[in-house]
């Protein structure tokens, strides 16, 4: 089954990355991470957290993390900001992918943004391009979600609201989901397609069906 990362961005002790009346951004990034893993792993998906509670995980060993680990997906997870630490009107949601992305990346980024504007129902700021460490160091596709900016006083409440947390922690699973049915069901097959016992190829199709999957056992 597909292993996908799942980066909280930042930390609790971060300097900056808070609202202007003092939300951290990383407890909306860990939060809407932690509603993301349990959908994910309820459809069979193994999860890697490069994240930390007690430290900002380095860039580099966080995208050292997904590459060693064999990661098939990366998604960073963030909440935005303009202008510093001033109230604004800037709002809506961006979803973040490398300039020289492959057609992969692309696919996974408009997958995840029309899960997130669907149903966190903020206004829509397209998918973008930025040279990101996260989406520039990672061999698999990678994505940035910018979920709401925090220098939005209506956002800002939303992105500190637990429901809105998991509300856009879910979108990003379903998003991720639905990539992964659309696009690489061909690797599925070449996976359960070396079980020297038929009931265990079985039993594998099953898992993959319940998490949506289409198997096929080839004798
Ligand atoms: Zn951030």
């Amino acid at each position: 089954m597909p292993i996908v990362c799942i980066d909280a961005g930042h930390s609790y002790d971060t300097p900056g990355k808070r609202s202007p009346d003092g939300m951290k951004e990383y407890t909306f990034n860990k939060a809407a991470a932690i509603a993301a893993k349990k959908v994910l792993l309820q459809a069979g998906m193994t999860v890697l957290t490069p994240h930390r509670d007690d430290h900002d995980v380095p860039l580099t060993a966080r995208t050292d993390l997904a590459n060693n680990g064999r990661a098939d997906l990366y998604v960073s997870i963030h909440a935005n900001a303009f202008g510093g630490s001033i109230w604004n009107g800037v709002q809506g949601i961006e979803t973040y992918i490398h300039p020289h992305h492959s057609g992969e990346e692309k696919k996974l980024a408009q997958m995840i943004h029309q899960h997130l504007i669907k149903s966190a129902k903020r206004p829509d700021r397209g998918i973008k391009t930025a040279d990101f460490h996260v989406l520039r160091e990672t061999k698999m596709p990678a994505v940035l979600v910018e979920c709401g900016f925090m220098t939005n006083r209506q956002e800002k409440q939303l992105l500190a609201s637990d429901s809105y947390r998991k509300t856009c922690g879910e979108a990003i699973a379903a998003g991720v989901l639905a990539y992964l049915r659309k696009t690489v069901q061909h690797t599925f097959y070449v996976q359960t397609g070396a079980f020297s016992k038929r009931e265990n190829a079985e039993k594998q199709a099953a898992e993959l069906k319940k998490a949506g999957f289409e198997a096929i056992i080839k004798s």
